[in-house]
């Protein structure tokens, strides 16, 4: 492969530095962009030192002038609780970032990347979700700053795409985890590891019916790259694993695998929270011959390596 220079914001975050990794891996050379709101300089200090990998504070509601190949724009806090501190920023962020980056790479030529979300499908009621169904999101409740933020951003795109012919891939994102997840960024997946491994009882929200369906990290990276590069696919594509489960169902593996004496406690459940999520991946697997390859277990396994390494 041509070796490129290549824009990651919010590469300190937890899935933009695996795509730093990934990327310094496939031998480019590596901008990360970042404001540190939720990333740390730690996800990527053990790249701080390789000869094509380059750290910077910025913050994409700046404008941004740099001479790059590619964009993968993944700057947005992503967990409910960091995106709702600020609701204002977090529309900001996705609005005027998505404007800034395509803004860079309609006047470069820069192939461009949206780190788009399962959350445009809103409380879905087709279910599972392809990339054809519009979404049943409520545009006025506590998690629209986010949903509703990257819905625009989106429009963004193809907007950028239509009218000035900007070269863009829209992946949607369904439930990632793994490794540099934050402790406490309020997840279920960390939420329910840490409680494990500290001997608290694990906090199930509402009845624990609810489902959602979860990628391991290193899969989704995988996919990120195989859109990027991609001929003649806009996307929008969903990224996720299509295996589902209830929130009951994942704290019983969670159990499985830490052991100790935590129980289940019930909190009621956030507004707005989704009912089901899972997505169809057909179009990643025709076009892209991609599908994800470790299972939740595997994938947990690896997780809480991790936690009781951080703890
Ligand atoms: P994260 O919070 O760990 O990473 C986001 C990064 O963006 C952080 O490093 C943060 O400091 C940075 N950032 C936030 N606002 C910024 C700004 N204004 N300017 C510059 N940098 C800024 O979250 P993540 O899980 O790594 O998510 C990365 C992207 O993927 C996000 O856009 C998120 O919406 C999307 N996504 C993630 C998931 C998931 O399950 N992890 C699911 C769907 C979509
Ligand atoms: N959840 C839970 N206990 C927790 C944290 C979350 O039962 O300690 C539930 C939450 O209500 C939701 C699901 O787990 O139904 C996934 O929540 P998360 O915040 O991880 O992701 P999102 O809702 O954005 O998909």
């Amino acid at each position: 492969m041509e070796k490129k220079v290549i824009l990651v914001t919010g590469g300190a975050g937890f899935l933009g530095s695996h795509l730093c990794e990934k990327l310094l891996s496939l031998g480019h050379q590596v901008l990360c962009l970042d404001n540190f709101f939720t990333g740390r300089r730690e996800n990527v200090s053990h790249l701080i030192q390789h000869p094509d990998f380059e750290l910077v504070r910025h913050d994409v509601t700046e404008p941004i002038r740099l001479e790059v190949d590619q964009i993968y724009n993944l700057a947005c806090p992503a967990s409910p609780r960091h995106y709702q501190q600020n609701p204002i920023k977090t529309i900001k962020t996705s609005v005027m970032g998505a404007i800034n980056v395509l803004g860079l790479a309609k006047r470069i030529g820069a192939r461009v990347f949206q780190a788009s979300t399962s959350e445009v499908y809103g409380d879905p009621i087709i279910h599972p979700q392809p990339e054809s169904y519009w979404g049943n999101v409520n545009p006025v409740g506590q998690r629209s700053c986010y949903d509703e933020g990257k819905r625009v951003a989106e429009t963004l795109f193809f907007d950028y795409h239509r009218q000035n012919g900007v070269d863009i891939r829209v992946a949607r994102i369904f439930n990632t985890y793994g490794p540099r997840m934050q402790a406490g960024d309020g997840r279920v997946v960390s939420n329910f590891i840490v409680q494990a491994l500290r001997g608290e009882d694990l906090t199930i929200y509402g009845d624990g019916t609810q489902t959602r369906s979860f990628c391991y990290v290193d899969d989704l990276v995988e996919g990120f790259v195989r859109l990027m590069n991609s001929e003649g696919l806009t996307g929008p594509v969903n990224l996720g694993n299509p295996q589902e489960f209830t929130m009951l169902e994942l704290a019983e593996q969670v159990l499985a695998e830490v052991g100790g004496r935590s129980r289940l406690v019930h909190l009621p459940l956030p507004a707005d929270d989704p009912r089901q999520r899972r997505p169809d991946i057909t179009l990643a697997k025709e076009k892209l011959a991609w599908q994800p390859q470790v299972p939740l277990q595997e994938g947990l396994v690896r997780t809480v390596r991790h936690f009781k390494h951080v703890l």
